[in-house]
């Protein structure tokens, strides 16, 4: 499990993923966005079908990838152990992993239920080659990732300032930002 705002997805999403399947020979991963992040109530964000739209272009050629609209049909606050709860229930038997970027793995301790998180899942933080270890230590499998230095804020500061951003996200995903006309303004 991966999830996130994916406001827009881009290549730092995918190469982390990418890597994470490889290294832990992961059957599959299942990109989450969220119908609204709890910590971050009133941050303004792309609309849903604008997010997975970029989502389903950017993994279509990428089988190990599944854009998992769960939250986004739960509709509302999105909690993690919610997610996990129903996940458990439908790979009953299977390993499960949540995988955690550095901003995830910092926040991990103010999300709800984190001990029956630890219970059902192994967390898997990403870090980057040179980093340092975050904060709290949080008990889990450490795993290097290639540096791919984009964050989705990033590319909406690009895309406002017309910038390019062909090197961040993937080319589909770049013609529909455009096409959409999405990060014009200061959302
Ligand atoms: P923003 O810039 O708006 O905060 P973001 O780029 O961090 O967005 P999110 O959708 O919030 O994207 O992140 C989803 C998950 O991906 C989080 O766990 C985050 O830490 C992780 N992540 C984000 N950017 C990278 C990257 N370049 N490499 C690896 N993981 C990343």
């Amino acid at each position: 499990m991966f999830g996130g705002t994916f406001d827009p997805v881009h290549n730092g999403h995918l190469s982390a993923g990418l890597s994470a399947i490889r290294q832990l020979n992961l059957d599959q991963i299942r990109l989450i966005p969220v119908c609204q992040q709890p910590l971050k109530r009133s941050a303004p964000v792309t609309s849903a079908n604008d997010r997975v739209a970029m989502l389903e272009l950017a993994t279509e050629d990428q089988p190990a990838f599944v854009v998992d609209l769960r939250e986004i049909d739960r509709g509302g606050l999105s909690y993690t152990a919610d997610t996990i709860a129903e996940l458990r229930m439908e790979f009953l038997g299977d390993e499960l992993f949540l995988l955690l970027g550095s901003d995830a793995a910092k926040d991990f301790s103010r999300w709800r239920d984190t001990s029956e998180i630890e219970r059902d899942v192994q967390l898997v933080i990403l870090t980057r080659p040179g980093s340092e270890t975050m904060g709290p230590i949080l008990s889990g499998t450490y795993l290097e990732v290639p540096l791919v230095d984009v964050s989705s804020s990033m590319i909406r500061t690009a895309v406002r300032r017309g910038g390019v951003i062909d090197e961040m996200v993937p080319a589909s995903v770049a013609s529909y930002i455009h096409d959409r006309g999405l990060y014009q303004s200061d959302i």
